[in-house]
């Protein structure tokens, strides 16, 4: 890691605008990574077009070496895509709340009802399953054993309806149907709504490739149960036919969300930034796992740095930019040691640098002499720093650097300008001559022995 920073902090005296070789050879290496992931070619070409336009020219970091840089840019359009619509579940103004969910057979749909059921179940819901899916013999089984499982009922044909299993009907080549599945869906909502389910969740049939047919199915459903959310479930390992299924499926059924299933295996989820990037339509969830609870919120950042493998890389650029906050407040450190006296005003600066930081408490295990009050500075409320600031804003410059000088009275006035007692502008000025003291040793004894909190 060190020889990374020292490679980073190599490119600190580097500034101006990133060139184009600067850019390229990182592109190079990205879009190999998002075709590695699976991500359809012509988004790969897409997407690495606008990181390279985007990329060139762009400031010079002089935290991060043109690489990271790159990466960096990569990754925040990933998430952009990824997550630029992040939402879930929208609900009807008048229950019952219709998802109808669709996808190629085997996608996970079915498995999904029972996830999703549970999900929105947890959070006080009270949804029904409905059976759709009447084209294979066990599909409604199927549903009424992931419905059992997930504790959620299931509304299915019964045999002897009209709509029901005994009523086989030929609907087309070599296609049957055990039942009216547009009928089961139309009914299965007016069942939710009499039994006061607040949701409704239509499983409906696939086929192993598009197939107009069943796309057909779908939409007529859909027309029949207006629903509030049409979720298109892709299989995460479907790679390269991710375009053209998920273009197929907006034209059919318009979905309004996308579901990533198997995200367990190997994929490293390209079909993910595919169909965002070709649909627009946002990512809601992930399946990951056959059982129940193997279903999670979807995170774009997540996904986006499985999509690019770097992991690593990410980690790396984020260490080197506050390894590069904390290189400037070292600097801010020694500076103090070479002034005269260490002020109250530095004592400011040295507020407004920690606040950018955003870790009051490292930063202060930096400032010399303040490690060997480790402890106390474990104890400090983040809110007292505030408090302290207050009490320094509220001192006249004549103050702040001649903080001896700080009468009872001038006390008072502080106390009251920055609404605390005067006890506690007290402390601040003790603790404050404690610092001073230990800055003037310091500066005899030479420098600051191993600059706490810089071992990386
Ligand atoms: P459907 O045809 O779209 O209804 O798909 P199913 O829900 O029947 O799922 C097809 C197969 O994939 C089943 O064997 C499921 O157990 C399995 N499956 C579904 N979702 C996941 C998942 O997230 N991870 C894994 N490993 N298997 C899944
Ligand atoms: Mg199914």
């Amino acid at each position: 890691l060190s020889d990374r920073l020292t490679q980073t902090f190599g490119n600190l005296k580097r500034k101006g605008k990133l060139t184009e070789s600067d850019v390229n050879a990182t592109v190079r290496d990205i879009r190999l990574a998002l075709l590695d992931a699976d991500v359809a070619l012509p988004v790969v070409k897409q997407f690495t077009k606008v990181v390279r336009e985007r990329a060139t020219g762009a400031e010079v970091s002089e935290a991060l070496n043109p690489a990271q840089q790159v990466v960096k840019i990569v990754n925040e359009e990933l998430v952009d895509i990824l997550g630029g619509e992040t939402r879930t579940i929208r609900f009807a103004k008048r229950p019952p709340t219709v998802i109808m969910l669709a996808g190629l057979q085997g996608a996970g749909k079915t498995t999904l009802a029972g996830k999703l059921g549970k999900w929105l179940k947890d959070q006080g819901h009270t949804p029904l399953l409905v059976a759709c899916d009447l084209q294979r013999p066990n599909a409604v089984n199927q549903l009424q054993v992931v419905g059992e499982r997930a504790g959620v009922p299931v509304y299915a044909p019964e045999k002897g309806n009209v709509f029901g299993h005994d009523a086989v009907t030929e609907t087309g080549e070599g296609t049957r149907s055990f039942g009216d599945p547009v009928e089961v869906a139309r009914r299965g909502v007016a069942q939710g709504q009499a039994r006061q389910h607040d949701v409704v969740i239509i499983d409906t049939a696939g086929r192993l490739a598009v197939d107009e047919e069943l796309m057909q199915q779908a939409a007529d459903i859909r027309a029949a149960v207006n629903p509030e959310e049409v979720l298109f479930v892709i299989d995460a390992m479907i790679g390269q036919a991710a375009i053209d299924t998920a273009m197929a499926f907006d034209q059919g059924v318009n979905f309004t969300g996308v579901v990533l299933s198997k995200l367990d295996g190997d994929a490293r989820g390209g079909a993910a930034l595919s169909v965002a990037s070709v649909t627009g339509k946002p990512i809601m969830f992930a399946s990951t796992g056959e059982a129940v609870k193997d279903f999670e919120v979807f995170h774009p950042d997540r996904m986006a740095s499985r999509i690019l493998d770097m992991g690593d890389v990410l980690t790396l650029i984020e260490q080197a930019e506050r390894a590069f906050d904390r290189a400037q407040a070292a600097d801010m450190s020694k500076r103090f040691l070479s002034e005269e006296e260490f002020t109250l005003n530095d004592f400011l600066e040295m507020f407004a640098t920690v606040k950018k930081m955003g870790n009051i408490k490292q930063l202060m295990g930096m400032m010399p002499g303040m490690s060997q009050h480790r402890a106390a500075l474990d104890a400090l409320d983040e809110r007292e720093f505030d408090r302290v600031e207050a009490i320094v804003r509220s001192m006249t410059p004549f103050e702040r650097t001649h903080p001896k000088q700080i009468n009872g009275s001038r006390r008072a006035r502080i106390a009251k300008g920055s609404g605390v007692q005067v006890s506690e502008v007290n402390q601040l000025l003790e603790r404050f001559g404690q610092a001073q003291k230990m800055m003037k040793q310091m500066k005899k004894g030479g420098g600051m022995p191993g600059m706490p909190g810089m071992a990386m």
